[in-house]
């Protein structure tokens, strides 16, 4: 039943819980003990930086400390794969700012909402690699003003690269999402539109997110069992024909 040509998978925090790296709303609408508003809204930011700076920080710092998990390799593995030339497309778009993608071994990862590894100067436009603290206000490597913030998109800011992934789900005819609750628009929508174009449509999950119904098929468990369980599914070549 291998028919499947170009894929496109959307992972979500939960992907990355079993590296360690705490989910987004697990039923209390709180990110590491801190309300949404608070550290994920750009009026949170002008309300009070110092705070939403050693937020970002201490991300930062989690963030190189954990570990990719097999769901995170698995991806890798398949990525690697896909690009050896008799497939077809491949991309993740993830709504995670931790680089476990990579560090597992992908290549085409796509942040829609920015990367915790990433600041961004509000004064020149600058996005530059970031690994240590922005709470000290340092110069932007580029232009020198004292501007940088966090280069994550917050709740009412535009996630990246939004036509090239629309262009992506249109051409796609295997659409999996993975770890992700379905309540974060417009990533929540994607599944619609990959029904419209055409494509089949697995959510892996550890409990039902809020779009479930619209998914052809829904698996449930931790990501590190079921990832890995359908990429060899995929890879498998006794699965062809
Ligand atoms: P979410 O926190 O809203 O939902 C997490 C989902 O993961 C839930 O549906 C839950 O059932 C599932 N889940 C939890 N543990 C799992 C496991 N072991 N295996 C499989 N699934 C599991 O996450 P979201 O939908 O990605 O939205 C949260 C937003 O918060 C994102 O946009 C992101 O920018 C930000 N965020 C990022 C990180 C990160 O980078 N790791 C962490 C927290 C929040």
């Amino acid at each position: 039943m291998n028919a499947v040509r170009n894929i496109v998978i959307l992972t979500g925090a939960g992907i990355s819980a079993e590296s360690g790296l705490r989910t987004f709303r697990a039923d209390d609408g709180l990110w590491e003990d801190h309300p949404i508003e608070q550290v994920a809204t750009p009026e949170g930011f002008a309300r009070d930086p110092d705070l939403v700076q050693r937020f970002y920080d201490q991300r930062r710092t989690d963030i190189r400390a954990a570990r990719p998990n097999a769901a995170h390799e698995a991806l890798g593995r398949l990525d690697q794969e896909w690009a050896k030339g008799e497939h077809g497309d491949l991309l993740i778009v993830t709504q995670n700012i931790d680089d476990l993608h990579e560090r597992g071994g992908a290549r085409r990862v796509l942040h829609m909402h920015g990367e915790g590894l990433s600041a961004w100067c509000t004064a020149c436009g600058a996005r530059v690699r970031w690994e240590g603290t922005l709470r000290d206000g340092p110069p932007c490597p580029s232009c020198g003003a004292a501007a940088l913030r966090p280069d994550i998109v917050w709740f009412g800011e535009m996630p990246y690269a939004m036509e090239r992934i629309f262009a992506a789900i249109a051409a796609c005819d295997l659409f999996v999402s993975i770890g992700t609750s379905g309540a974060v628009y417009p990533a929540a929508g994607f599944v619609q539109e990959a029904s419209r174009a055409g494509a089949r449509t697995l959510e892996l999950n550890l409990e039902r997110s809020l779009g479930s119904a619209m998914f052809d098929e829904t698996r449930l468990g931790p990501a590190s069992e079921l990832v890995p369980a359908w990429v060899d599914d995929l890879l498998d070549p006794r699965e062809t024909g």
